[in-house]
């Protein structure tokens, strides 16, 4: 329990959230173990639609079919254009008169989750990675320090020069000419 689900196709994680939307809460978490506990067997995908067959936690088995009308296929993934959640044909063998259930939900969960991976593979720079979110923090990070850190020509201390006191006086004239140079 807690952890979330990780997904880095935009258009997958407006998808999903639009689903667990349509499902009940509790539904939907148990689903979400049932992806984690591995429960999922035989699994089908296609553009049209998801078959699997699920194993509960009694160790009872059941047959789900996820069908929609407009294929689901890879290219909408950038478009936008996902078929609704919401119209979406489900069946499970459990017959529980609400649906979607946790079996329906947990093979969602799996197949998006599956098609996430492949299209990371497929486009890999289509969505930032972590490493690369990190890297940009890095780098932002960096910006606001160096922002509020004055440049190196404005702070240089002829003083500070001790390694050749011969070369100082030299030093000091050309910092100080840059210096001037720097503030017209
Ligand atoms: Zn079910």
């Amino acid at each position: 329990m807690g952890k979330s689900i990780v997904l880095r196709n935009p258009v997958l994680v407006r998808w999903l959230e639009r689903f667990a939307n349509g499902t009940e809460t509790a539904v939907f978490k148990k689903g979400m173990e049932l992806y984690r506990n591995k429960r999922i067997w035989d699994y089908h995908a296609s553009a049209k639609g998801i078959r699997a067959s699920l194993e509960d936690r009694d160790s009872s088995f059941f047959q789900v079919t996820v069908r929609w009308d407009t294929p689901f296929a890879s290219d909408r993934l950038r478009s936008d254009t996902t078929p609704d959640p919401a119209e979406m044909h489900v069946h499970c063998t459990c017959h529980n008169r609400r649906m979607p259930c946790e079996h329906v939900a947990a093979a969602v969960i799996y197949w998006v989750i599956t098609i996430d991976r492949k299209e990371k593979r497929r486009n890999p720079r289509a969505v930032p990675d972590f490493s690369e979110t990190d890297y940009q923090e890095k780098i932002e990070a960096f910006k606001a320090r160096s922002a509020s850190i004055p440049p190196s020509y404005a702070v240089f201390r002829p003083e500070h020069l001790k390694i050749r006191p011969d070369l100082q006086k030299k030093f000091t004239e050309i910092s100080e000419r840059v210096m001037e140079m720097m503030r017209d």
